[in-house]
């Protein structure tokens, strides 16, 4: 939904790389001038952790001393995920509804299937699953320095976004190739890229002599079109990819429908079941789980 037009709108800040980063500080800057910031970041590197949410420990929020071109903005440091920090902003520490949520500038590329993995990407997909307008930026280099050109164009992305307004579900995953502002050449809108991580585990021994063991990969392209995220960022273009939570593959659908799944496909007729797994001490959801569960599922 566009803002509306008589009030700044607020923008929520988040990221994945933690409060102190320098990419949040140059996207807060750069949100200054379009309308009320607020900060609400974890308050450690978060990189990596995807959509997790802290469900078995409290969260807290640390008041902390955050500072734009304008002046101080309201900031909060949070022991939990950039999934958490969208949720504790938008359900306690604003005084209203964020128009506009954004993530970043995460050090390092969000393309391909890093999307997956990404707590950058994530804050703004749980910002899109609350209903709110968000946007999630990179900059594609992992030892990145500057953010100007990167904040350059998260304040025009972020501007348009405001006008124009995104459809329910949608959010805009941008990244942004690490070169100067001049050699950039503009925008492209495109696709995630398919590839894959070949990992591999570095194994060592602790001081107790216990093997332990650390995560290390080759990033593998394994899609040649010129339309990707990847491409367009190799290309020197600023990538904007809309992704959805919604991950069902709709196409599919149909080719599941015609197979033989024996004899309980037969009778259990369309579930209605809507997973609210999460909302066990809810009565009405519990409810409609309960409705829902005449199928194979229940
Ligand atoms: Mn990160």
């Amino acid at each position: 939904m566009p803002a509306e037009p008589d009030r700044r709108p607020l923008i929520l800040v988040c990221n994945d790389d933690g409060i102190n980063a320098p990419g949040i500080a140059a996207l807060a800057a750069a949100m200054d001038a379009l309308g009320e910031v607020y900060v609400v970041a974890p308050a450690t590197e978060q990189s990596a952790v995807g959509h997790a949410i802290t469900v078995r420990d409290p969260v807290r929020a640390y008041p902390w001393s955050f500072t734009v071109p304008s002046g101080e903005v309201p900031a909060y440091a949070v022991s939990g995920t950039p999934a958490d920090c969208v949720k504790l902003a938008v359900n306690q520490l604003l005084p209203r509804r964020p128009d506009l949520v954004v993530s970043g500038i995460n050090r390092g590329p969000n393309t391909a299937v890093n999307v997956i993995y990404s707590g950058t990407v994530s804050a703004a997909t749980e910002a899109a699953i609350l209903g709110i307008d968000a946007i999630a930026f990179s900059l594609c280099n992992w030892e990145a320095q500057d953010y100007h050109a990167a904040a350059h164009y998260a304040q025009r992305i972020a501007r348009t976004v405001l006008t124009h307004g995104l459809p329910p579900g949608i959010l805009l995953n941008v990244n942004i190739p690490d070169l100067p502002l001049e050699a950039i050449k503009g925008i492209a809108i495109t696709r995630q890229a398919r590839s894959r991580w070949e990992e591999s585990f570095a194994e060592r021994r602790d001081p107790y002599n216990q093997p332990y063991y650390w995560l290390t990969g080759r990033f593998v392209n394994l899609d040649d079109g010129d339309d990707t995220d990847l491409e367009a960022v190799e290309q020197g273009y600023v990538s904007i990819t809309p992704l959805q939570h919604d991950l069902t593959a709709h196409a599919y659908r149909a080719m599941l429908n015609r197979w033989d799944w024996g004899e309980l496909s037969a009778t259990a007729g369309p579930s209605t079941s809507n997973g609210h797994e999460r909302a066990s001490g809810d009565a009405s959801a519990e409810h409609e789980r309960t409705r829902g569960s005449s199928g194979p599922y229940g």
